[in-house]
């Protein structure tokens, strides 16, 4: 399909809100809403088939606010082509509760940190390279149908002035607010969230090859805190707490943080924060629809994160691809219907539906423990080997494996754990 560069045109709306105005018209075969992970990924493997695509971003630059921690997995980066600048890597994996700690090591390093913006904007060059356009400051604020009442593009605003985009697909990368999905009124605002604020910081001293997870009411009613080192003087310190669960603000528990100074911050010497991140992560599982006729939800916006530690850009980038590749395909074949799409949805729940399912389960049970049930939580995880823990963090749950850990394992309350996971794999096969 020959590629056609979109040229603005004026147009007069017929909209209520916009009819006294001329909007400025683009035309593109794929739009992709968002400029995160999911989305520039999503353009990536469309722009790949030859197609004219946009990525609409409404902040001033790519990766401009970070509202992640950034941590991920080493082979999955390396797999995506992600040069090693961008991370840090981690091969100590230390857990804290109230009275507990365990620190899982690994022989070689298998966690990220990634330098969140130079991530992201690696993933924009790639995705420019292959002739994708970027439009910034553009923020996204309704759709477009065509007269078979289709979704055929949407309506946004730059700089306060209006402009439509129309196309043969639009692909949803919004992250957790789902903006097309919502305007089309098939996706319904999330109900189960995480909300997580976070600095990145100068320490005096961290070991840089290290992770702290910390779980207990010191220091999150209903979730976790962390610190992930990005280097040897720089940290990310962040709290997350699980809404409806807790009304807890993560940003005023983050505040107390750094003023108590609960382990491992006391080893830190001066935190000095030089940059805050504020985030919300969806916690129900994947969308049970995530296609309609010209439409294809990737990323938060379709609920593909693993909830377990608030960790969903390996499945952003992963499923952003493949949203590229296959919404691409059938725009190709002149077909963007929701049938045609199906080999989205289908390739993607089966790869991560159960995965997802059983961390919801899991990171339900996380969330109404008390200290003491924590102190004992975390003397079960620290029954597992080093592989086994981060399959575990992975939400890499291979069923064989943990199906011989919900049998076999000599102590009760670790074969009580894997039968969630077991019991949910089985839910999720019939
Ligand atoms: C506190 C916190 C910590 C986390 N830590 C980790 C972690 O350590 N590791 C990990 O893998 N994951 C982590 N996550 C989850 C991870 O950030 C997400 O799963 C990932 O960012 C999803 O990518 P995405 O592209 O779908 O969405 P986002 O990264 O949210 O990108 C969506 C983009 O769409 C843009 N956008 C939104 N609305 C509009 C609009 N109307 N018009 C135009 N543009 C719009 C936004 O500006 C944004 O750039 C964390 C999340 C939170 C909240």
């Amino acid at each position: 399909m020959e590629k056609t560069k979109a040229k603005p045109q004026l147009k007069m709306l017929h909209d209520k809100n916009l009819s006294t105005q001329m909007a400025k018209n683009y035309n593109y075969d794929v739009l992709v809403v968002g400029g995160g992970p999911a989305g520039l990924s999503a353009a990536w493997g469309a722009a790949k088939k030859g197609l004219s695509v946009a990525v609409l971003e409404r902040d001033e630059a790519i990766g401009q606010n970070v509202r992640t921690s950034g941590v991920t997995w080493i082979k999955e980066a390396k797999s995506f082509g992600i040069p090693s600048e961008c991370y840090n890597e981690i091969s100590n994996y230390a857990f804290y509760s109230p009275n507990n700690y365990v620190i899982k090591k690994s022989e070689t390093a298998q966690a990220a940190v990634l330098d969140v913006r130079k991530t992201y904007q690696f993933l924009a060059y790639q995705a420019a390279s292959e002739g994708a356009d970027i439009f910034l400051r553009t923020n996204v604020t309704d759709v477009i149908k065509n007269e078979k009442e289709k979704l055929s593009g949407v309506k946004a605003t730059s700089l306060k002035e209006e402009l439509v985009f129309n196309s043969k697909l639009v692909i949803d990368a919004s992250g957790f607010y789902s903006v097309v999905g919502r305007s089309l009124g098939i996706a319904l605002p999330w109900k189960r969230f995480g909300a997580g604020a976070e600095y990145e910081a100068y320490v005096d001293k961290v070991s840089p090859d290290t992770w702290h997870l910390m779980v207990g009411s010191q220091y999150s009613p209903a979730g976790y805190a962390w610190v992930f080192p990005l280097g040897k003087n720089k940290v990310r310190i962040g709290v997350g707490v699980g809404k409806p669960n807790s009304q807890a603000d993560a940003s005023k528990l983050l505040i107390e943080l750094l003023e108590k100074r609960p382990k491992p911050l006391d080893d830190l010497g001066r935190i000095v924060p030089v940059e805050f991140h504020y985030g919300l992560i969806p916690n129900e599982g994947l969308r049970e629809s995530t296609i309609d006729d010209n439409l294809i939800m990737v990323g938060d916006s379709a609920g593909q994160a693993n909830p377990l530690v608030l960790e969903g850009i390996r499945y952003a980038i992963e499923f952003g691809r493949a949203a590229g590749k296959i919404g691409g395909e059938s725009v190709v074949r002149g077909d963007a219907s929701r049938e045609s799409l199906k080999s989205y949805e289908e390739t993607m729940k089966k790869a991560i539906g159960s995965k997802i399912a059983a961390a919801v389960k899991v990171q339900y049970r996380w969330l109404n423990l008390s200290d003491q049930e924590w102190d004992k939580e975390i003397e079960i995880i620290g029954e597992l080997s080093a592989e086994e823990f981060l399959d575990f963090i992975k939400a890499d749950f291979g069923m064989t494996s943990m199906l011989k850990l919900a049998a076999h394992h000599p102590k009760l309350a670790l074969r009580q754990l894997f039968q969630i996971i077991k019991n949910t794999g089985k839910d999720s096969e019939a």
